[in-house]
This record gives structure tokens, C-alpha cells and sequence, in this order.
């Protein structure tokens, strides 16, 4: 009697006794558990196309104007830097619809490049609240890197690529959705090449680090090992495009203004810039900042040219201070209230008292971050010992925060 010829999977191998359910086709076998590995790829691929060809109607295009509005109701002041933000931001968008709509014609040639942005000010100054603005209003994945963590592959430190694994991890690894993110670059100038001479040591967490971000930051595609960590030969990669990542970095770049005005000196020579030069602000030298300053500081030139959008944050002055304190649609104050409003307590701060608190954020130098320390510090007390009371009503005095602040100080 012949025997009964056992299915193999044409997938798999395994036969049907193997596996739970073998179906079979006209020229071959597939069993169940193919059958959903392969239904597993599909969806991931087609998910993958679907939202890079619905790009144009998925992102509802801000105005510049609008997105500014919209940066005006949490950060005070700083209206240069929100501008430069909002148009580059609007054109990084208009880039992404070009680039879905080219797909789709082949004949529009005029291709708009990648605005990448530096913002330059001393810290507390706003710059990270910008960033983290921009991101929450497109509703796009954000992360923040440390610059100073940074260095050249192979050494102690972390790679460049795991810029890439944290905006991964903050799209909850929805790669289509984190390749169009915001990545905020902190404390860029603290990878500036130091000295003019990169031959006798290595650089490694200076201009090694600039070189490792150029591919990042000008869009490629790059092997991320997706949990982070330090690459290795037996780790899958997951391989991240970056062109339409957006790249924010910032710095405070301590000194620049000696930059500029060394260059400036030597520009305004001759009978033309001589008035010119009685116009020039010295007080906000950072206003007249320009990319061959940062090149004198240490950024390497390719770099400099990856960042086409320059812009700068002033000082933080006593008014801007004060304003920062209440303005914001989630300010300091508000904050304070609303945490206590949580246990039906109703607080209010007198005007004088805010000046205090103001007067002591100046004295602190530390910009719009002294702040933060010194609300805590005032109300720490209160929001120990109120809960549980039956007290409804807390009036904050300027006698008050002086006796907090003096003692937070003596301790
Ligand atoms: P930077 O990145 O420039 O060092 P941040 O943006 O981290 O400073 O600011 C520190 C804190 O100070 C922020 O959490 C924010 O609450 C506050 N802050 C700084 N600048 C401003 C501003 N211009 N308007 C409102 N709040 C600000």
C-alpha cells in the first residue's frame, strides 16, 4: 500500500503534524503561523506608506503667524527667536508637502532644503520651553539630548545614533511618526572644537562629535539600535531617514559676544560704517550674530552650514521676569494655585510680593530658572502643613517671601 504523502509548509518546512493549520494553494502549502507573520509584515509596510503618502492632508499646515500666536501664550519675550522659529518651522512642513506632492509629479524641481535651527542665548533664557512649544503645538514626537554626552563612536560616551533611539522611544516606536520629529540639541557650544590645532589630540567629544552629527542632521539613513546603548555587530538596526526630522539646537556660547564685536571692529572700517557703528546696541551684541561667529567659536563650518536657521534669545530683564511669573498659560503662579485650588484652598500672592521674588531671580542670575527655585522655596511650607487644615484662603505677602527665602538661604 503507498503511503499517505505528508504537506510541508513552503515557507517553513515544518509538516502539518508541525503546525496548528496547513492551508493549501494551487502550487504549495502555507501553514497557520506564516500565514500571520506574513499578515504582520503587510500591515507594517503598508502603515509605513500609508502615512508618508498622506503626509499633505495628515499635517494641517500652521501659519507662521499662528504658530508665533501660539508661542506668545507660554513664553514671554523673545520675539526674534519666535519668529525665526516660525518661519522655520513653516517651511520645514511646506518641505514635507512639497516632497509628498514630487512623489506624486516628478516635475517640480525646485527642491527647498532643510531648516534646521541654532538658537544662541544664556541659559533659563527660554530656549528649551521654545523648542518643546513648537513640538507640542505640531503634535509631533520631541526629545532633548544633552550635547555634552556625546561622543565619537567608540569611545565612553554615548553615540550620536542614540539621538535617534530616544526620539524612537518618545514615538512610542512608531517609526514613520518619530521620522518626522523635533530632536532638541542642548549645550551644542560645549562640542566646540577647542583650539585652533584638532591634529595634536583627539577631539573626541568636540569636533569628532560635529562630524558624527553632520549625517543626522542633513538626512540619511541611519542603522539606530532601537533600545538606545552603544551599537554592536549583533544588534538589529533599525534604519531611521532622517530628512525631515527637524534639528533645534541650542547653546548659551558663552564669550560669542567677543566674537562679534571683534568681527564687527574689523567690519566697520572706512567712512560708510562709521556712523553705522554709533547705531550698534552693545548692550544686545548678540543681536548682530552671524554664522562666521560660530565659526569662530568653534563650530566647524559644515555643521554651521546645517543649521541655516540662526537666532538668538536676549537676557531675561525685570519685567520679563515679572511677567514670566504670571503671564504664561502654565506660569509659576498659576501652578501654585491650581495646587492648592486641589485642596480647595484659594492663594493669592500681593504685587510686592512678586516684586521680591523677582528682585531675588535677578540677584541670582539664572534667568527665568532662578525662578522656579525660588517659588519653591517660598511655598514649600504652606504646601506641607495647609493640607488638612480647614484654612480656605492664603494670602502671599513680600514680608512673607523674605522670611522664606532667608531661611531657605541660612539652610
Ligand atoms: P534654556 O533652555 O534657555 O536654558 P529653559 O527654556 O529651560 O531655558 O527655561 C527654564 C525655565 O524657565 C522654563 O521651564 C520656563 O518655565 C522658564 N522660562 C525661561 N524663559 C522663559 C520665557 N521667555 N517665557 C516663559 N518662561 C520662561
Amino acid at each position: 500500500m503507498a503511503k499517505k504523502s505528508v504537506n510541508h509548509c513552503s515557507f517553513c518546512g515544518r509538516s502539518e503534524k508541525e503546525v496548528p493549520l496547513m492551508l493549501n494553494g494551487i502550487a504549495g502549502f502555507i501553514c497557520s503561523d506564516c500565514v500571520e507573520t506574513a499578515h504582520q509584515i503587510v500591515s507594517e509596510n503598508l502603515k509605513h506608506r500609508k502615512s508618508d503618502s498622506d503626509f499633505d492632508a495628515s499635517i494641517p499646515l500652521k501659519r507662521p503667524t499662528e504658530i508665533k500666536a501660539k508661542l506668545d501664550e507660554y513664553v514671554i519675550g523673545q520675539d526674534e527667536a519666535k519668529i525665526a522659529l516660525s518661519v522655520a518651522v513653516y517651511n520645514h512642513y511646506k518641505r514635507l508637502q512639497q516632497q509628498a506632492l514630487m512623489k506624486n509629479s516628478k516635475d517640480d524641481e525646485v527642491e527647498i532644503e532643510k531648516s534646521n535651527i541654532i538658537m544662541i542665548g544664556s541659559t533659563g533664557t527660554g530656549k528649551t520651553l521654545l523648542a518643546r512649544t513648537i513640538a507640542k503645538l505640531l503634535d509631533v514626537p520631541f526629545t532633548i539630548v544633552d550635547a555634552t554626552v556625546l561622543t565619537e563612536a567608540g569611545y565612553v560616551g554615548e553615540d550620536v545614533e542614540s539621538i535617534l533611539s530616544r526620539l524612537l522611544q518618545a514615538a512610542d516606536y512608531d517609526q514613520p511618526k518619530a521620522e518626522r520629529g523635533i530632536v532638541f540639541i542642548d549645550e551644542i557650544d560645549k562640542i566646540a572644537r577647542k583650539g585652533d590645532n584638532p591634529s595634536i589630540t583627539r577631539d573626541v567629544s568636540g569636533e569628532g562629535v560635529q562630524q558624527g552629527l553632520l549625517k543626522l542632521l542633513e538626512g540619511s539613513i541611519v542603522n539606530v539600535p532601537p533600545k538606545g546603548g552603544r551599537k554592536h555587530p549583533d544588534q538589529d538596526y533599525v534604519h531611521m531617514d532622517t530628512r525631515n526630522i527637524l534639528f533645534i539646537c541650542g547653546g548659551a556660547f558663552d564669550g560669542i559676544e567677543r566674537k562679534i564685536a571683534q568681527r564687527m571692529n574689523t567690519h566697520t572700517v572706512g567712512y560708510n560704517n562709521v556712523s553705522a557703528r554709533h547705531n550698534i546696541d552693545s548692550k544686545n551684541l548678540l543681536k548682530y550674530i552671524q554664522p562666521q561667529d560660530l565659526k569662530s567659536f568653534g563650530l566647524i563650518p559644515e555643521l554651521i552650514g546645517r543649521l541655516p536657521a540662526l537666532t538668538y534669545l536676549q537676557p531675561l530683564d525685570r519685567e520679563a521676569l515679572r511677567n514670566i511669573l504670571t503671564e504664561p498659560k502654565n506660569s509659576l503662579i498659576r501652578q501654585q494655585k491650581k495646587l492648592f485650588s486641589m485642596d480647595g484652598v484659594n492663594l493669592e500672592f500681593t504685587p510686592e510680593a512678586l516684586e521680591v521674588m523677582v528682585d531675588k531671580a535677578m540677584e541670582r542670575n539664572l534667568g527665568a530658572r532662578g525662578l522656579r527655585g525660588i517659588v519653591e522655596s517660598v511655598m514649600t511650607d504652606l504646601q506641607f502643613s495647609t493640607p488638612g487644615t480647614d484654612c480656605k484662603e492664603i494670602t502671599i505677602t513680600a514680608d512673607y517671601v523674605r522670611e522664606q527665602l532667608a531661611k531657605s538661604e541660612v539652610l
